[in-house]
């Protein structure tokens, strides 16, 4: 999508602090961190606005999805727990419409939210 802000993040059109990627995923810093970590994980191709659109055929890239992010939060040390949330909606405060899910970490977190 020519007009989506994580679309231009994956061709390089904006720029991101990357983290990780896969074939099919991108993972990087998000610019307003709500805790010492946290990271972005999108789907390269712009499968989905939200999880509400996805459907099992999605099953693989999902599991490419988390099985990053348990990789990522190894890696940053998150050895005390981490969370991995994805808003969908203006209840949950989606701001932008490109599937991604937060990775967040590195400080006890609140019951809920990012
Ligand atoms: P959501 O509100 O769940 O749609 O999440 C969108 C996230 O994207 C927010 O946490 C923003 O801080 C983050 N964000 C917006 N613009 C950028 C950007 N250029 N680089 C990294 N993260 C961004």
């Amino acid at each position: 999508m020519t007009d989506c802000l994580f679309c231009k993040i994956v061709s390089g059109g904006v720029p991101a602090k990357k983290v990780a990627e896969t074939a099919d995923v991108l993972a990087f810093r998000d610019i307003n961190p709500q805790a010492p970590t946290h990271v972005l994980l999108i789907p390269k191709r712009h499968v989905a606005g939200s999880a509400a659109e996805l459907s099992a055929r999605d099953g693989a890239l999902i599991g490419e999805m988390l099985a990053l992010a348990a990789r990522i939060a190894s890696d940053e040390g998150l050895t005390s727990g981490w969370r991995l949330v994805t808003n969908v909606g203006p209840h949950a405060g989606q701001s932008v419409f490109h599937l991604h899910f937060h990775l967040v970490g590195g400080a006890p977190l609140g019951r809920f939210g990012t």
